[in-house]
């Protein structure tokens, strides 16, 4: 038998009859003992012995004697109580559907696990959920329960019971379904919020060169919309999601005089401009301001003062200035006074004039 972890109060031996045979399952959720009796459903387990106590792995050996020397079978079974409860999340995965979406085995066995971190946190089984409530319970929450229960910790104690349930639980458990709740909870609000604004991710060019940072080097956007709850789990990955690395010539930017280069990001709506037509300049310039302003009738018109917001960052930094601060929207720093009036029919249908 393995030796118990120093927790109290101690898990006792369970009961066994006058041939040695266990007469109690063990309660596979919250660890007590339950007498077998005809019809209580019943799983047995087999455990082998390793160096460092019990395992599910067998061991390597081919020799079967050995093997069976070494192993030892556990009998689970769910307590009232615990019955009950799965029963429940049986019912709620079923109701809400996630039995169909995750296969029931997952699904019922997810569930449970959740409403064991509820218990443990001292809070009531739900009843009416919302759709995104069911989903954050299913989450890392649920693996939080999981954690807590008896049977991922049994191989510490085989063949013993628990004195009362859920006796295992350390103050670094409750710790730790705490934060998984703080977690949830968070995740849910993050979930219904608006979507966040993320500003490029930081970037560095050569030694002396001109770094435009904080916003995109064509339009000067400073922000890009991205979904509240993909920016808390990976702030870093989201700006990577939305935000392409260039480095360019400034006077590819629009600049009038060679100012070296300027290294930035492009936003989602430049960076598809610079590849509807292939390369990076003035046409995808005119072409991602013209489609941005919902004017895609003036793309190819010959237009004169268009420029990135990088170009004017290149040029503070080539007479000393601060740069200019990014936009709050795309293209706020060019002025649409001179465009000429949109023709209705062409404009509606965004055909440009042949
Ligand atoms: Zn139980
Ligand atoms: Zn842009």
């Amino acid at each position: 038998m393995t030796t118990t972890e120093t927790e109290t109060p101690q898990p006792i031996p369970l009961p066994v009859d006058k041939d040695g045979n266990e007469t109690s399952a063990i309660c596979q959720t919250c660890g007590v003992a339950v007498p077998i009796t005809r019809g209580l459903p019943l799983e047995r387990v087999e455990f082998f012995r390793t160096g460092r106590g019990y395992s599910q792995e067998p061991p390597r050996s081919a020799n079967p004697a050995r093997v069976a020397r070494a192993s030892y079978t556990q009998t689970y079974t769910r307590c009232v109580v615990c019955a009950g409860r799965r029963a429940h999340a049986e019912h709620l995965a079923d109701t809400y559907r996630v039995s169909r979406q995750l296969g029931p085995v997952v699904a019922h066995a997810r569930m449970e696990a959740a409403l064991v971190a509820l218990l443990a946190l001292r809070l009531p089984a739900p009843t009416d959920l919302t759709k995104s409530e069911l989903r954050a319970l299913f989450g890392p929450f649920a693996r939080a329960g999981l954690n807590i229960m008896w049977r991922t910790r049994a191989d510490r104690a085989l063949g013993h019971s628990l004195p009362e349930p859920w006796a295992h639980l350390t103050p670094e458990d409750h710790q730790n379904l705490r934060n998984a709740y703080g977690a949830m909870l968070a995740d849910r609000t993050a979930a219904g919020a608006p979507p966040v604004l993320v500003p490029p991710p930081a970037r560095t060019g050569p030694r002396g060169a001109v770094v435009a940072a904080g916003g995109c080097l064509m339009c000067g956007v400073g922000g890009v919309p991205v979904p509240a709850l993909r920016v808390r789990h990976d702030p870093d990955g989201a700006a990577e999601d939305v935000w392409t690395e260039q480095g360019w010539k400034a006077t590819m930017l629009g600049a009038r005089r060679p100012l070296g280069s300027v290294y930035g990001h492009t936003c989602p709506a430049c960076t598809s401009a610079i590849a509807e037509v292939n390369a990076p300049g003035k046409e995808a310039i005119d072409r991602a301001w013209f489609t941005h302003l919902n004017r895609r009738d003036l793309i190819d018109r010959e237009t004169t003062g268009i420029h990135g917001w990088g170009a004017m960052v290149a040029v503070a930094a080539s007479r000393g200035e601060a740069p200019p601060a990014p936009n709050p929207e795309p293209w706020a720093h060019l002025s649409t006074d001179g465009l000429p009036d949109p023709n209705p029919v062409q404009a509606m249908q965004g055909v440009r004039p042949r």
